[in-house]
């Protein structure tokens, strides 16, 4: 009955983890919980480029509350001539800084599976500060030994990046590889597909199927704007185009919102054009509220008319 658009729109029926119709998917990682009702925004650093910055950026997000986090340390870059990230040996200090600053979970990209015994390693040394959450980029989307390495450990959450020119059925399918290897802790994020009628922007945003993808799978659905939008363009009001993405998916029902920020993105390693200042944390999340709070009564104003 509830989802009776089901069949008109493709087959699903090989989806046997990540779908509706098998068991809803809740999960609790480091006390946190996601689903498809939570909303957590994870506002961090594209590329972790020294201490001082990622002390900066934590000091700040404490400062509004925030638990949550990203923090790229192994970078897939396009040209090899550009800087791939700190790599393993900022582990330490990002696990460090996370404890001191209360960050309970870190978003954090991996290409292979030696750069999750890293983690693994640097977290123990450590003392378990904090708790990580697994990135699959783009690029890796269907790099079916990586996921299924993510899907084979069940400690980490995985957060999977949608190919950027993935089909929906596609980016279900690289979800299923990690479930049916053994995590069903698994959150697609949105980040936009590559056209160029997208330009000037990255990528094209693809937040209208955020409800597409809570309808077909049991998963959180997050959505990643500034690497949807690819730069801080200012509209007539000093809206950024990113927050307008960011606003267009929260509406929608995204439960997780990925956005880069930096101390000063002027001088930012990676994705420099993208990143927001972190004295406009305040502003963004204040932002995200307020669209969170619009879907909240829309799904209120939508029971009501259906009852
Ligand atoms: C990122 O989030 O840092 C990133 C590289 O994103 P994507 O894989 O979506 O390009
Ligand atoms: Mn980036």
């Amino acid at each position: 009955m509830k989802y009776q658009n089901y069949q008109s729109e493709t087959d699903y029926s090989n989806y046997l983890i990540c779908s509706q119709n098998s068991k809803p998917n809740k999960f609790v990682y480091q006390q946190i919980e996601f689903s498809q009702e939570s909303f957590h925004p994870f506002l961090g650093l594209c590329a972790v480029d020294n201490k001082k910055n990622v002390a900066k950026t934590m000091q700040a997000l404490q400062e509004h509350g925030q638990l949550c986090t990203r923090m790229g340390a192994f970078k897939p870059r396009t040209s090899p001539y550009e800087f791939q990230g700190e790599g393993a040996k900022c582990l330490s200090y990002v696990f460090e800084l996370a404890g001191k600053y209360g960050i309970k979970i870190i978003a954090m990209e991996v290409l292979n599976g030696e750069q999750i015994d890293f983690i693994n390693k640097a977290l123990e040394q450590a003392g378990n500060p904090t708790g990580v959450m697994l990135q699959i980029g783009t690029r890796n989307a269907q790099n079916f030994d990586l996921l299924h390495k993510v899907g084979s450990q069940t400690e980490y959450p995985v957060l999977y990046k949608r190919g950027f020119g993935a089909t929906v059925a596609e980016t279900i399918n690289g979800a299923e590889y990690i479930a049916k290897a053994g995590n069903q802790k698994i959150i697609i994020c949105l980040r936009g597909v590559k056209s160029h009628l997208a330009d000037p922007h990255r990528n094209l945003a693809d937040f209208a199927q955020v409800a597409l993808l809570k309808r077909i799978t049991n998963l959180p659905i997050g959505i990643d704007p500034s690497h949807a939008v690819g730069a801080n363009i200012l509209d007539q009001n000093n809206i950024s185009d990113i927050m307008h993405a960011a606003a267009s998916g929260t509406i929608a029902g995204a439960n997780l919102i990925l956005t880069d920020i930096h101390p000063t993105p002027a001088q930012a390693l990676v994705d420099k054009k993208q990143a927001i200042h972190i004295n406009q944390i305040g502003w963004l999340l204040e932002d995200l509220q307020i669209t969170r709070a619009a879907y909240l009564a829309r799904v209120n104003l939508a029971k009501n008319i259906n009852q």
